[in-house]
């Protein structure tokens, strides 16, 4: 297969890491004889330096033109770099949002998967963490709260604010059977989360996800109040597969599944529109701290092209052909700094992309 994919390494760790992902890209395209054609193009602080702007509409005019985007992470460090003295819309940030709503992003894809080997990193007590995990949380990332109208304004001398949370049948369903088919990949089961008891918009989502789930009879499904959800993530997070819900509740209950992990540095993320088409990328940020020194941890950005293997293009032997060499390298006893504990052998961002393409079978 020829696979066009645009590739944006961005700011801070993103150069390094992003190319450990292509080197085991090229070690999937070797093995499993496919041709994967990368295009650069600037994004965030180093697009701001080179054109004046985060995004220019050449690279989002390239972005549309491929398969899929593989971006490592922009931005610096908001204290201290000049970036963050320009206006908000001249910001790294604001060519991520640009991209997002150009390329129709409204799907957003967080895997969180606890490894045998790195349980001792998981935060929640040892009986619960024995049990493992494994689910994908699926967040509308283009409606609701975040996107409705919002004003602050004076009513009879008291300062008042309105946000609008905003959802129609057509957003909502085309989420919930994005979430439907990734279940079909997986172990097919939903579990839909929203606040039925008392929001309207959530009363709508309830009924969509019910009349997806009709097309889709393999899928087991449920429906979950967001607050009971946010508990049943720490007591018995390995009851979770699918986990569907919209966009303000899916950035919180996100950022818990990715603490139980335990592990920024390995949590994968993939953005997907109504196509194929989607954008890859690891969950945390461009970690100034630690750019140029070579001690990234590059396995976030491999499971996210794991993602795009799967996902745009339909490869799933060699998806789980990545997955399975980060799981052996683990095995192995090989650790970044970042995950290092007593008796695993520290190595550097590009030993470990190394490793990890050497053992693509
Ligand atoms: P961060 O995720 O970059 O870093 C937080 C901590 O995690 C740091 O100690 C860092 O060293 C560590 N870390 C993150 N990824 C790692 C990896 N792969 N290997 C080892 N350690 C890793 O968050 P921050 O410091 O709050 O933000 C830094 C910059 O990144 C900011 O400019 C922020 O806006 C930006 N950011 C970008 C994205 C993105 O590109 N999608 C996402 C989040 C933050």
């Amino acid at each position: 297969m020829e696979c066009n994919l645009a590739v944006i390494k961005g700011d801070g760790i993103g150069p390094e890491v992003v190319t450990e992902a292509i080197k085991v890209l090229d070690a999937v395209g070797k093995k499993y004889d496919h041709t994967f054609h990368y295009e650069e193009i600037l994004m965030g602080g180093c697009s701001i330096d080179a054109t004046g702007v985060p995004l220019t509409d050449e690279a989002v005019a390239v972005a549309k033109s491929k398969d899929a985007v593989l971006l490592g992470s922009i931005g610096g460090n908001t204290a201290t770099s000049p970036w963050y003295k320009l206006p908000p819309d001249r910001r790294p940030e604001a060519g991520l949002l640009k991209i997002r709503k150009e390329l129709g992003l409204f799907a957003n894809l967080r895997p969180a998967y606890l490894y045998e080997e790195l349980k001792g990193a998981c935060p929640l007590k040892k009986e619960i963490a024995d049990q493992g995990f494994d689910m994908m949380i699926m967040r509308e990332l283009t409606g609701g709260l975040y996107f409705g109208e919002r004003k602050t304004e004076e009513i009879g001398g008291v300062m008042t604010a309105v946000d609008t949370l905003v959802y129609n049948e057509n957003e909502i369903r085309r989420i919930a059977k994005k979430g439907f088919d990734i279940a079909m990949k997986r172990r097919k089961k939903v579990t839909s989360v929203d606040k039925a008891n008392v929001l309207d918009s959530s009363r709508l989502w309830r009924k969509i996800v019910e009349e997806t789930a009709k097309d889709y009879p393999e899928v087991t499904y449920e429906h979950m109040l967001v607050d009971n959800c946010a508990m049943q993530l720490v007591k018995d997070p390995a009851q979770f597969d699918v986990v569907l819900t919209e966009n303000m509740f899916g950035d919180i209950l996100s950022d818990e599944a990715s603490m139980i992990t335990g592990s920024i540095g390995m949590l994968a993320s993939a953005s997907l529109n109504e196509t194929k088409f989607g954008m890859y990328e690891p969950s945390g940020g461009s970690a100034p701290d630690i750019a140029g020194q070579n001690k990234a941890n590059p396995i976030a950005t491999i499971l996210s092209a794991a993602m795009m293997l799967r996902y745009t293009f339909d490869l799933d032997t060699e998806a789980d052909a990545v997955e399975q060499a980060v799981r052996q390298v683990l095995k192995d006893g090989y650790r970044t700094s970042d995950i290092a504990s007593s008796g695993t052998k520290t190595v550097s961002c590009s030993e470990m992309g190394s490793l990890i393409a050497e053992r693509i079978l």
